[in-house]
């Protein structure tokens, strides 16, 4: 059985006040509720160091939205993994399809970005998901195929229980519409049929496949309960305590 892990993306959302104020209402009302599963929230950059300050007595694990893979050096506005270990960042979600589509982001460099977390200590949240005129050409399992295959390009079997990946059909993010169970389901199977080619079955076994998409209290039990739903990657519904641990209720 593999234990649910919910995480949350902030996005470019919350300064430093509402920071405060969403970990404190979140702590507060997870003492108060029967929650079975792992938490992650990932502020942006600014909010790090106060979120882990903040969390430092839950249970709730720290993740940051990005990084790049060089170590230091003259890379104006990035920052490298050594400075997300730093502040208490356990995770860092990499190849969002924010960063794919809006920020040109390539497979090439999303790897680079895994390979330089996981050596670093870190734990990649590796997004891959297919957009609307892609499934419409009838193409999304060749985008999966490649997003998967391009992403861990180098990563070594060990390494694989070091990493979530989180499959993320572009056209639901943000947008209203989820993926029916069984959509997002077939895609699950799909990524854990390559990971099993790749790695083999003690390994595809164990990764934490999470659903991301448009996921809320109402749907998020049904989309939880397929088999290869092992949690969820949050935007939209993680910025309110209540929706976020509504979410966790349904895991
Ligand atoms: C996301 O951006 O990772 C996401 C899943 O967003 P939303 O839940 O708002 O669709």
């Amino acid at each position: 059985m593999r234990r649910k892990v919910i995480a949350g993306n902030w996005k470019m959302n919350n300064d430093l006040k509402e920071t405060q104020n969403l970990i404190s209402k979140l702590s507060a009302g997870l003492s108060n509720s029967e929650v079975n599963c792992d938490v992650i929230v990932c502020p942006p950059f600014t909010s790090l160091s106060e979120a882990y300050a903040l969390l430092k007595d839950t249970k709730i694990k720290l993740g940051a939205q990005n990084m790049y893979f060089e170590s230091s050096g003259a890379f104006t506005g990035e920052i490298s993994a050594a400075m997300l270990k730093s502040v208490g960042c356990e995770y860092v979600i990499l190849g969002h399809s924010e960063r794919r589509n809006i920020f040109g982001e390539s497979d090439e460099l999303i790897n680079s970005k895994i390979k330089k977390a996981i050596t670093s200590g870190l734990k990649p949240i590796f997004c891959v998901g297919e957009l609307l005129e892609e499934r419409e050409a009838g193409i999304m399992e060749e985008v999966i195929k490649r997003q998967v295959k391009a992403g861990l390009e180098g990563v070594s079997s060990d390494d694989m229980s070091k990493l979530i990946i989180a499959y993320e059909p572009v056209w639901a993010i943000g947008t209203g519409k989820t993926a029916s169970p069984d959509q997002a389901q077939e895609v699950h199977a799909l990524i854990r049929n390559l990971i099993k080619e790749k790695y083999g079955a003690p390994v595809s076994e164990k990764i934490i496949i999470q659903y991301g998409g448009s996921v809320k209290p109402d749907n998020a039990k049904e989309l939880l309960s397929q088999k290869d739903i092992d949690g969820a990657l949050v935007g939209g519904a993680c910025l309110k305590a209540d929706s976020f641990i509504g979410i966790m209720q349904g895991a």
